[in-house]
C-alpha cells in the first residue's frame, strides 16, 4: 500500500456560514496517549464523531485521529438538511435493488433521523436541531405522475407521504409546480455545532481526540491492525474505522462512487420569507437539484448547481456565478428576492450510483472498516453507520449491514 492511505484533497472552497458560529471547536491532543487502542477512528467529522460516540462505553480505549483540526472537513460545508428521503426515489431504488430491500433502506433512513434527533436531545447538544417536514417538487426528472406513483410506493412502505397537486401547492405554498410530495420525519441543524457537540460527548465517555496527525499507512495481519502516523508513531488497534469522508481509503477507489462539485449559499439573516418555509426542507426532482432550508435566525441556506467535474468547485469565477444562479432560482421559486448572499461556498461532494452509503468491513482488510456516507443524506447515513459499526464490533451484526456493502465500480 502507498504511503498515504487516503488521498488529501481540498475539501471545500471559501467560508461556509457555520465557520462563523460559536461552539464549533473541540479540544484535542497532538500526540496519542497510548500505543494500542481497542478502536481507532480516523476522521473527526460527523461520521467519525457518531461512530466513536456509538462505540464509547467507558471501557473501550478509543482514539479519534484527524489530519486537520476536528470539524474542519466536509461536515463544515454541509447544508445539513437531515433528510430521510434518499437521492434515489423509492420507486427507482426498488427497480435497482428490489422492492423489499429498497423499502428497508428507506425505513432505516427515516428511523435514523428520528434516532439522531433523540440522541441530540438526550445529550443536550445545542446545534439548532429542529424537526422539519419536506416538500419534494416536480422537476426535469420526475413530473406529477411519477410523484403520485412515488407517494404511493412510500405509503406502502409505511412512510408518511402526501401527494400535493398543483392547485394545493399554489394555494398552501405559493409555488408554481405541477405537484409535490409532502412528508415528515426530517430535520435540520448547524452541522459544525452538531459534530463538535457529539465529539465533546465522545470525549466525556473516554475517547481521546488527536488532531493534525495523519494516518499514512496501515498493515493488517492476524492480530491487531498496525497504523503509521505522519508524526512517526506506530499505533496498534483492535479495529480501525476510516470515517474519512471524500478522502476515501485508496483500496476503495472506483467502487461505485465518485466525487463531483457542488455550491451552497447562506442569505443574510432575518429575511422576509414565506411563513411555512421555517418548518420545511425543500428540494426538487431534477438533476442537479436545487435544495433549501432556513435557520432559526432567518437565513436561507441553499445549494445545488452540481457539476460532474471533481474540481470545478475550486474555480473562483464559478463560485460567484453559481452563488448568483442559486439565489436567482430560489427567488423565482419562492416569488421573493433574497438579495446577495452573505456566504457562498463550494465543495467536493461524494455520490454513489445507488444513492446509498457504503458501510462495513473493507473487503480483504480484516478489522478495517470504512464509512462512506455519500450523497445528499450524508448526515443521516452517518447515524446509520454508527449503529452498523457498533453492532459489528460488539459481535452482533446489524441485520441491514448487507444493504450498504461496498459495490464493484
Ligand atoms: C456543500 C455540501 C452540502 C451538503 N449538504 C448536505 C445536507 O444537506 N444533508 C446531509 O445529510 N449531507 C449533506 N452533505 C454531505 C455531508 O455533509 C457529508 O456526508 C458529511 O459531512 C461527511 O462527513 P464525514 O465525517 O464523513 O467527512 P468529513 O467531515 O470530511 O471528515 C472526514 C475527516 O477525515 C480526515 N481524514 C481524511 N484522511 C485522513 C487520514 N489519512 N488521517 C487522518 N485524518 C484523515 C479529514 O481531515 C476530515 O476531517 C453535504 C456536503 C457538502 C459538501
Amino acid at each position: 500500500m502507498d504511503s498515504q492511505v487516503t488521498e488529501e484533497r481540498d475539501l471545500r472552497e471559501a467560508r461556509p456560514v457555520w465557520a462563523d458560529t460559536p461552539r464549533i471547536s473541540v479540544a484535542s491532543r497532538k500526540t496519542p496517549r497510548l500505543r494500542r487502542y481497542d478502536v481507532i477512528v480516523v476522521g473527526a467529522g460527523i461520521s467519525g464523531a457518531l461512530v466513536a460516540h456509538g462505540l464509547a462505553d467507558g471501557r473501550r480505549s478509543i482514539a479519534i485521529i484527524d489530519r486537520r483540526q476536528p470539524v474542519r472537513g466536509s461536515s463544515m460545508a454541509s447544508t445539513a438538511m437531515i433528510q430521510h428521503e434518499i437521492d434515489v426515489s423509492l420507486h427507482e431504488l426498488s427497480r435497482e435493488i428490489g422492492k423489499t430491500r429498497a423499502e428497508r433502506v428507506w425505513r432505516r433512513s427515516a428511523d435514523a433521523v428520528e434516532r439522531l434527533k433523540t440522541l441530540v436531545a438526550e445529550l443536550g447538544i445545542s446545534c439548532q436541531m429542529e424537526a422539519k417536514q419536506t416538500l419534494y417538487l416536480t422537476g426535469d426528472e420526475y413530473g406529477a405522475r411519477a410523484l403520485a406513483r412515488e407517494a404511493s410506493a412510500r405509503k406502502v412502505a409505511g412512510l408518511m407521504a402526501d401527494y400535493v397537486d398543483a392547485e394545493q401547492l399554489k394555494r398552501d405554498f405559493g409555488i408554481d409546480r405541477t405537484a409535490a410530495i409532502r412528508s415528515d420525519a426530517s430535520a435540520s441543524a448547524n452541522p459544525a455545532q452538531l459534530t463538535a457537540g457529539v465529539l465533546r460527548h465522545a470525549r466525556k465517555r473516554g475517547c481521546e481526540i488527536i488532531s493534525e496527525v495523519e494516518i499514512t499507512d496501515l498493515h493488517t495481519s492476524s492480530g491487531d491492525v498496525v497504523l503509521a502516523t505522519s508524526t512517526g508513531h506506530l499505533l496498534l488497534a483492535g479495529h480501525v474505522v476510516f470515517c474519512t469522508g471524500y478522502e476515501f481509503l485508496k483500496p476503495l477507489a472506483g467502487k461505485g462512487h465518485k466525487v463531483v462539485s457542488t455550491w451552497a449559499i447562506a442569505s443574510r439573516p432575518h429575511l422576509e420569507l414565506p411563513e411555512w418555509l421555517s418548518g420545511y426542507l425543500v428540494w426538487e426532482a431534477s438533476d442537479p437539484y436545487l435544495y433549501l432550508r432556513t435557520t432559526r435566525g432567518g437565513r436561507l441556506i441553499a445549494g445545488g448547481e452540481d457539476e460532474e467535474s471533481p474540481d470545478a468547485y475550486l474555480s473562483q469565477a464559478k463560485l460567484k456565478a453559481k452563488g448568483k444562479a442559486i439565489a436567482e432560482k430560489i427567488g423565482d421559486l419562492l416569488g421573493c428576492a433574497i438579495g446577495t448572499p452573505d456566504y457562498v461556498w463550494s465543495a467536493g461532494f461524494g455520490t454513489t450510483r445507488t444513492g446509498l452509503p457504503m458501510i462495513g468491513e473493507v473487503p480483504g482488510l480484516k478489522n478495517v472498516h470504512a464509512v462512506m456516507g455519500y450523497g445528499g443524506n450524508g448526515i443521516t447515513f452517518s447515524m446509520i453507520a454508527s449503529e452498523i459499526i457498533a453492532a459489528f464490533i460488539n459481535g452482533k451484526p446489524d441485520r441491514d449491514v448487507e444493504l450498504f456493502t461496498f459495490t464493484a465500480g
